[in-house]
Protein backbone atom coordinates (compact mmCIF):
# COMPACT_ATOMS: atom_id res chain seq x y z
CA UNK A 1 0.00 0.00 0.00
CA UNK A 2 1.33 3.50 -0.57
CA UNK A 3 -0.38 6.74 0.67
CA UNK A 4 0.15 10.01 -0.82
CA UNK A 5 0.35 12.93 1.22
CA UNK A 6 -0.33 16.33 0.00
CA UNK A 7 1.56 17.81 2.88
CA UNK A 8 4.86 17.39 4.20
CA UNK A 9 3.32 17.82 7.85
CA UNK A 10 1.26 14.30 6.96
CA UNK A 11 4.52 12.32 6.25
CA UNK A 12 5.66 11.02 9.57
CA UNK A 13 2.27 10.00 10.06
CA UNK A 14 1.68 8.28 6.27
CA UNK A 15 5.27 5.93 6.58
CA UNK A 16 3.93 4.71 10.14
CA UNK A 17 0.85 3.62 9.14
CA UNK A 18 2.46 2.31 6.13
CA UNK A 19 4.81 0.62 8.10
CA UNK A 20 2.38 -0.98 10.51
CA UNK A 21 0.12 -2.26 7.76
CA UNK A 22 3.03 -3.75 5.16
CA UNK A 23 1.82 -7.06 6.35
CA UNK A 24 -1.99 -6.82 5.21
CA UNK A 25 -2.37 -9.09 2.17
CA UNK A 26 -5.60 -6.77 1.30
CA UNK A 27 -4.10 -3.60 0.97
CA UNK A 28 -1.55 -4.87 -1.99
CA UNK A 29 -1.21 -2.31 -4.16
CA UNK A 30 -3.72 0.14 -3.07
CA UNK A 31 -2.43 4.03 -3.47
CA UNK A 32 -4.25 6.26 -1.75
CA UNK A 33 -3.96 10.31 -1.81
CA UNK A 34 -4.06 11.67 1.41
CA UNK A 35 -4.97 15.21 1.35
CA UNK A 36 -4.61 18.21 3.66
CA UNK A 37 -7.51 20.66 3.47
CA UNK A 38 -7.69 24.02 5.44
CA UNK A 39 -10.93 22.87 7.40
CA UNK A 40 -14.08 20.70 6.58
CA UNK A 41 -16.72 23.65 6.74
CA UNK A 42 -17.18 24.01 2.35
CA UNK A 43 -17.38 19.86 2.15
CA UNK A 44 -20.59 19.14 0.49
CA UNK A 45 -20.68 16.36 3.34
CA UNK A 46 -20.75 18.98 6.36
CA UNK A 47 -24.22 19.84 4.65
CA UNK A 48 -25.70 16.65 5.53
CA UNK A 49 -23.79 15.98 9.02
CA UNK A 50 -22.91 18.74 11.24
CA UNK A 51 -19.87 15.60 13.42
CA UNK A 52 -18.40 15.60 9.14
CA UNK A 53 -17.33 19.35 10.21
CA UNK A 54 -15.62 17.84 13.70
CA UNK A 55 -14.18 14.69 12.39
CA UNK A 56 -10.05 15.09 11.34
CA UNK A 57 -10.37 12.63 8.70
CA UNK A 58 -12.37 11.26 5.85
CA UNK A 59 -12.52 8.85 3.53
CA UNK A 60 -14.08 10.15 -0.35
CA UNK A 61 -15.76 7.61 -2.28
CA UNK A 62 -16.15 9.22 -5.77
CA UNK A 63 -12.76 10.49 -5.39
CA UNK A 64 -11.07 7.86 -3.69
CA UNK A 65 -9.21 9.91 -1.41
CA UNK A 66 -8.73 10.16 2.45
CA UNK A 67 -8.79 13.76 3.61
CA UNK A 68 -7.58 15.54 6.72
CA UNK A 69 -9.19 18.41 8.34
CA UNK A 70 -6.42 21.07 8.50
CA UNK A 71 -8.15 22.41 11.50
CA UNK A 72 -8.35 19.88 13.81
CA UNK A 73 -5.28 16.98 12.74
CA UNK A 74 -2.16 19.44 14.48
CA UNK A 75 -3.77 18.98 17.79
CA UNK A 76 -4.66 15.00 18.09
CA UNK A 77 -1.73 13.06 19.49
CA UNK A 78 0.48 10.91 17.12
CA UNK A 79 -1.21 7.40 17.70
CA UNK A 80 -4.67 8.97 18.01
CA UNK A 81 -3.81 10.03 14.23
CA UNK A 82 -2.86 6.03 13.29
CA UNK A 83 -5.47 4.97 14.49
CA UNK A 84 -7.80 7.47 12.58
CA UNK A 85 -5.98 7.51 9.15
CA UNK A 86 -5.97 3.28 9.27
CA UNK A 87 -9.96 3.43 10.02
CA UNK A 88 -10.07 5.43 6.70
CA UNK A 89 -7.92 2.65 4.92
CA UNK A 90 -10.90 0.06 6.26
CA UNK A 91 -13.59 2.31 4.01
CA UNK A 92 -11.15 2.75 1.35
CA UNK A 93 -10.48 -1.39 1.54
CA UNK A 94 -14.60 -1.60 1.90
CA UNK A 95 -15.36 0.27 -1.14
CA UNK A 96 -12.54 -1.84 -2.85
CA UNK A 97 -14.53 -5.00 -2.18
CA UNK A 98 -17.18 -4.97 0.46
CA UNK A 99 -16.73 -6.71 3.79
CA UNK A 100 -19.54 -8.61 4.87
CA UNK A 101 -20.14 -9.54 8.43
CA UNK A 102 -23.33 -11.11 10.20
CA UNK A 103 -24.84 -10.94 13.31
CA UNK A 104 -24.97 -14.70 13.76
CA UNK A 105 -28.44 -14.39 15.68
CA UNK A 106 -30.41 -12.59 12.88
CA UNK A 107 -27.91 -12.24 9.95
CA UNK A 108 -28.08 -8.88 10.02
CA UNK A 109 -24.83 -6.77 8.08
CA UNK A 110 -23.05 -4.71 10.76
CA UNK A 111 -22.78 -1.40 9.85
CA UNK A 112 -19.55 0.04 7.76
CA UNK A 113 -18.38 2.16 10.33
CA UNK A 114 -18.23 -0.74 12.52
CA UNK A 115 -16.28 -3.23 10.22
CA UNK A 116 -13.63 -0.79 9.46
CA UNK A 117 -13.25 -0.66 13.13
CA UNK A 118 -12.84 -4.01 13.24
CA UNK A 119 -10.41 -4.36 10.73
CA UNK A 120 -8.51 -1.63 12.49
CA UNK A 121 -8.23 -3.95 15.65
CA UNK A 122 -7.18 -6.73 13.29
CA UNK A 123 -4.74 -4.62 11.71
CA UNK A 124 -3.29 -4.18 15.53
CA UNK A 125 -4.46 0.04 16.64
CA UNK A 126 -6.61 -1.82 19.59
CA UNK A 127 -5.33 0.99 21.87
CA UNK A 128 -5.09 3.66 19.73
CA UNK A 129 -8.30 3.13 18.74
CA UNK A 130 -9.62 2.88 22.38
CA UNK A 131 -7.93 6.05 23.38
CA UNK A 132 -10.74 8.11 20.70
CA UNK A 133 -14.00 5.30 21.06
CA UNK A 134 -13.29 6.09 24.45
CA UNK A 135 -14.36 9.70 23.98
CA UNK A 136 -17.14 9.36 21.30
CA UNK A 137 -18.84 5.65 21.75
CA UNK A 138 -18.14 5.00 25.26
CA UNK A 139 -16.94 2.86 27.64
CA UNK A 140 -19.17 -0.25 26.34
CA UNK A 141 -17.91 0.24 22.89
CA UNK A 142 -14.55 -0.10 24.11
CA UNK A 143 -15.15 -3.08 25.74
CA UNK A 144 -16.85 -4.76 23.00
CA UNK A 145 -13.76 -3.80 20.02
CA UNK A 146 -11.97 -6.14 22.93
CA UNK A 147 -13.93 -8.49 21.68
CA UNK A 148 -12.63 -8.57 17.92
CA UNK A 149 -10.75 -11.95 18.01
CA UNK A 150 -14.10 -13.49 18.36
CA UNK A 151 -15.91 -13.02 15.50
CA UNK A 152 -19.30 -14.15 15.92
CA UNK A 153 -19.33 -12.96 20.10
CA UNK A 154 -17.87 -8.89 18.48
CA UNK A 155 -20.92 -9.01 15.78
CA UNK A 156 -23.66 -9.91 17.72
CA UNK A 157 -22.60 -7.47 21.10
CA UNK A 158 -21.76 -4.62 18.23
CA UNK A 159 -25.57 -5.24 16.57
CA UNK A 160 -27.07 -4.65 19.89
CA UNK A 161 -24.71 -1.73 20.54
CA UNK A 162 -25.92 0.16 16.90
CA UNK A 163 -29.41 -0.77 17.29
CA UNK A 164 -29.22 0.75 21.01
CA UNK A 165 -27.60 3.83 19.77
CA UNK A 166 -29.20 4.48 16.60
CA UNK A 167 -32.72 3.91 19.18
CA UNK A 168 -30.77 6.96 21.36
CA UNK A 169 -30.44 4.90 24.19
CA UNK A 170 -26.51 4.84 23.88
ZN1 LIG B 1 -15.65 5.85 9.39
Amino acid sequence: MKLSESHSSLSSLCRAVEIRLRFVDALAGLNLPIVMLPDFESLPESKDSATVRDTPFAYQRREKRIIVNGDLFPSLASDVCEAALAHEIAHALYHRSPIVIKDPQFSIALDEEIVADLLVCRWGFLDELNKERFQSYGAKYCNILKLWRQEDVFAREMTIWHQQHLAGIL
